[in-house]
């Protein structure tokens, strides 16, 4: 946590959530709707784009089969990584993990067109 924190998700954030929300899995709706009453509450050390997040109890939780119902490939060959976005026990959205297997982090969400979502189950 720094001093910045909590802060309303950005742009960049809202769109990759969204893209990943654009495929069909149990839960998706009630997570789509969970977006407008998220906010970033901390960020990976790493220097990473990874952010975790908290959901105002406002919104419904989201009936998810698995704490992380949807995920990205962002292999390009060179390199493996991918975004997964993550949910709590109780049906939230709790992170949006960026990661690589590799020396650099992902310090850049990626353009969405560049997202293909691929939902867990
Ligand atoms: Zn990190």
């Amino acid at each position: 946590m720094t001093g910045d924190m909590p802060r309303p998700l950005s742009d960049d954030e809202r769109a990759v959530m969204a893209r990943l929300l654009s495929v069909p899995f149990p839960g998706r709706d009630e997570l789509r709707a969970q977006l407008p009453f998220a906010t970033v509450e901390g960020r990976c050390g790493c220097g990473c784009a990874t952010v975790n997040l908290a959901v105002e109890r406002a919104a419904a939780p989201a009936p998810v089969l698995s704490s992380a119902p949807v995920s990205a490939d962002l292999s390009d060959g060179e390199y493996y990584a991918g975004i997964v976005l993550l949910v709590d026990g109780e049906g939230y959205l709790s992170c949006l993990e960026v990661y690589s297997i590799g020396d650099e982090p992902v310090r850049r969400l990626p353009p969405t067109e560049q997202i293909n979502a691929r939902p867990q189950g």
